[in-house]
């Protein structure tokens, strides 16, 4: 199979501003696997928090083109992606890029949708919601407002005045609220207090309260929080179940962290095991990664798969959220019976 890639740069819609960092843009990287004419298309983002960048992703992604050269059929994905992660210690968007573009491949060959493949139900797919960064009072109001389709949303903190942002989102809708403090409460007792009060004001979940390495901090949380709360910087790869066991009530699954959709399969099963909750997340990503992550979502309890809706340069086409009935709350990604991904 041949591998080539291109970089690419998604502009955010709004400057994206979490608890330590703001960004206009985004760095990722495109894949392709082709295989007898069929192509199947990937992708890697860089957040720049997370360390990767263009030298590394190419470096990483030319050593994959000679494992990838040696197969010439994507039979077993899971044999693939051990010889890929062996190549280096981290890498991990690189490697969920080749993983997702191996998923998309085998599923045109084989002219069945990746969700398929995955074992999952279009049936259970939750509800995404859409993440609200940290700006000023006008700013949230209009993003809220740009948010309409969306019936969840999820609400960044961390800031200096976190109470002031749930006011001022709660001045304009009643909808149901994710937090997601990314690190920002520092102090056990404060983050204790803020997750009963956002609670209060109908925040259904909490990510990552404290620092990432604060685990009796963030245990402390989860045992007196109302809600539940979630690991994402604590939890990378499926190896750290054991690290945070005990510290959170469950875990935020993103392919960019885990390598993809392989080990995310395995993560979802070992989080039952465990009684864990399952957040399937995104970054910046463009519909060929929130369309992996949707093929999984299915089998997790919420959904966070907003990438393209907060780009203005996505180049495929936007998923299709469910819309609102009688019944349904609608703001569901609909999954479709086409080969691979499907977007
Ligand atoms: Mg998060």
């Amino acid at each position: 199979m041949i591998l080539t890639f291109a970089p690419y740069e998604l502009l955010m819609r709004h400057p994206f501003r979490i608890a330590h960092f703001s960004r206009t843009s985004t760095n990722i990287v495109l894949t392709r696997i082709e295989c007898d004419g069929v192509v199947g298309l990937g992708e890697a983002t860089m957040p720049p928090y997370y360390g990767e960048n263009i030298e590394t992703i190419t470096a990483f992604l030319t050593k994959a083109q000679s494992v990838l050269k040696r197969y010439n059929y994507p039979f077993d994905i899971s044999e693939i992606m051990l010889e890929i992660d062996a190549l280096a210690e981290k890498n991990t968007a690189a490697k969920a890029s080749i993983d997702i573009a191996l998923h998309d491949l085998k599923g045109k060959i084989e002219g069945i949708p990746v969700w398929k493949m995955l074992g999952s139900d279009p049936s259970q797919m939750p509800i995404t919601c859409c993440t609200i960064g940290i700006d000023t009072p006008s700013v949230l109001r209009q993003k809220v407002a740009e948010a309409a389709e969306f019936e969840v949303l999820k609400i960044k903190l961390g800031s200096d005045d976190d109470k002031q942002i749930i006011r001022t989102i709660r001045e304009i809708t009643d909808k149901p609220l994710y937090v997601d403090a990314n690190q920002g409460w520092k102090d056990r007792f404060f983050a204790l207090d803020m997750a009963h009060w956002v609670a209060e004001h109908g925040a259904q979940l909490i990510e990552q309260p404290m620092p990432k390495d604060d685990i009796e901090g963030n245990a402390y949380v989860t045992e007196g929080s109302p809600i539940p709360t979630v690991a994402d910087e604590s939890f990378q790869r499926i190896r750290d179940f054991d690290i945070i066991q005990g510290a959170f009530s469950g875990i935020n699954i993103k392919l960019m962290k885990c390598t993809g959709l392989t080990e995310g399969l395995k993560m979802v099963s070992e989080a039952r095991k465990r009684q864990m909750t399952i957040l399937i997340g995104c970054m910046s990503e463009t519909s060929c990664a929130i369309m992996a992550g949707a093929a999984l979502a299915p089998q997790c309890d919420w959904a966070d798969l907003d990438g393209p809706w907060l780009v203005t340069n996505n180049p495929y086409p936007t998923p299709v959220l469910s819309a609102k009935t009688a019944t349904e709350r609608g703001g569901k990604i609909q999954l479709n019976n086409r080969s691979g991904l499907g977007y």
